[in-house]
């Protein structure tokens, strides 16, 4: 049973037979760049806090609830068994998506907050005893802390972190002595959203392992915009969300070995993830069934398969060239401006494309609020990372965020705005 798919379509960007990178064909995908913000072009410079969304997405939303639409798994009538397989078949699509591991050990959840909120309180709350170890990064967003720091505080264990160095990449120096045999598990960032640092995911994966340690991933940033294949980069557990990689808000991804989801108690519990119930007992249902109790985001799951699709038809390992040479040429150009600090390293071929910098005479959100009336969309504030803007020593940054549909025109656009608002501020 599948439901109708505009799998087929190909996107706009190979509308005339070639396959190359052609980012104008791309934005003409995205019905929401067409329009005018403040009476400028929008310049959308915000992928990092969430994606927008390809024609492809939003007409699967549209065809899901207007031909589809019903619970899923336990009707046995046709539109049931649509929505269904259209549910189990983005299963499928994201298991290919991160190196091709099995359908049964992808958990959809609300988010990759939600996914590493599982971790935690699931493998967690069953594995952490008083004393052990977890090992974040300074860098970690607050959903890749919040959750270990509560944890810690429950169990009374430790958390430790791993420094940085001063261009914002982990300081490995001192490894050793941070994943010792006392580490239960290393939760680090696969990418971070305010310096763009890639990290050394493989080589932390086979130090926890040496320790006897378990690793997660929080691939939130890194999935929507490189090849990810959870397998050769030797973690236990990645997470991801959709609405950062083209797909619709409200669904996450959880990836962990059978074995180890095997293991682990429920996390939310109710219908949908039973086998048995009496008013004695309980048992769980089959991962991934076990974690994914009530009614889900179906709607949004089933969307999120032409998102995947959009991507692979681009090419993860092009969608990558695309970044580095885009950040290269933004990093190039913010700096030629003086005064201007950018945070992380300046090396794009060391990171992604969310861009932090400050300058030194405007305050982020003034600076933010001056680019929006000129329609460019850029963030400003902590990013969800405290600790870091400690270790920064700023209050804030401001942070432009590169994706698959932003060009040259865009970056120079930035950085004439942030010309403008000096003059305008006397600057
Ligand atoms: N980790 C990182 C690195 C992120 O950038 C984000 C989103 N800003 C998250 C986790 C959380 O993702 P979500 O809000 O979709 O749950």
């Amino acid at each position: 049973m599948s439901m109708p798919s505009d799998t087929d379509r190909k996107p706009a960007l190979f509308g005339s037979g070639d396959t190359g990178f052609d980012v104008n064909r791309i934005k003409a995908d995205f019905p929401i760049l067409r329009q005018k913000v403040n009476g400028h072009r929008l310049v959308y410079l915000d992928s990092a806090a969430s994606s927008q969304k390809p024609q492809a997405v939003i007409d699967a939303l549209d065809r899901y609830y207007s031909q589809i639409n019903a619970n899923i798994h336990r009707g046995l009538h046709t539109l049931s068994e649509k929505a269904t397989a259209a549910y189990e078949n983005t299963r499928e699509h994201s298991a290919r998506f991160i190196g091709g591991v099995k359908p049964e050990e992808i958990i959809f959840t609300n988010g990759a907050t939600e996914a590493i909120n599982l971790v935690a309180s699931s493998w967690g709350g069953q594995n952490i005893g008083e004393g052990d170890e977890i090992v974040i990064t300074e860098m970690e967003h607050h959903a890749n802390l919040v959750p270990w720091v509560i944890l810690a505080q429950r169990k009374k264990a430790v958390v430790k972190r791993i420094p940085l160095t001063p261009d914002g990449q982990l300081d490995l120096t001192d490894i050793e002595n941070i994943v010792t045999p006392r580490t239960k598990l290393v939760a680090v960032g696969h990418m971070s959203n305010v310096l763009g640092t890639i990290n050394p995911v493989q080589r932390l994966a086979e130090l926890a392992h040496k320790n006897g340690a378990l690793i997660l991933a929080d691939g939130a940033q890194a999935a929507p915009h490189m090849p990810v294949d959870v397998k050769q980069l030797g973690v236990d557990f990645y997470t991801f969300s959709a609405h950062k990689m083209l797909g619709p808000t409200g669904v996450g991804v959880l990836w962990a070995r059978q074995e180890l989801l095997e293991a682990m108690p429920p996390y939310n519990t109710g219908g949908e993830m039973i086998r048995e119930v009496s008013f004695e007992t309980v048992t769980w249902a089959d991962v991934p069934h076990k974690f994914e109790a009530g009614t889900p985001n179906i709607a949004g799951v089933v969307a999120f398969h032409e998102a995947l699709s959009y991507l692979e038809a681009i090419g993860m390992d092009k969608i990558r060239e695309h970044a580095i040479a885009l950040t290269g040429y933004a990093i190039d150009s913010l700096l030629k401006l003086d005064r201007l600090e950018i945070q992380g390293p300046l090396d794009p071929t060391l990171r992604g494309g969310a861009i932090s910098f400050t300058d030194a005479d405007i305050h982020p959100h003034d600076l933010s609020t001056f680019l929006d009336s000129r329609g460019i969309a850029i963030r400003a504030g902590h990013h969800c990372a405290q600790p870091l803007m400690r270790a920064l020593g700023k209050v804030a940054t401001a942070r432009a965020s590169l994706y698959v549909y932003n060009d040259e025109a865009d970056i120079d656009a930035l950085v004439d705005a942030i010309k403008q608002v000096r003059s305008y501020f006397g600057v």
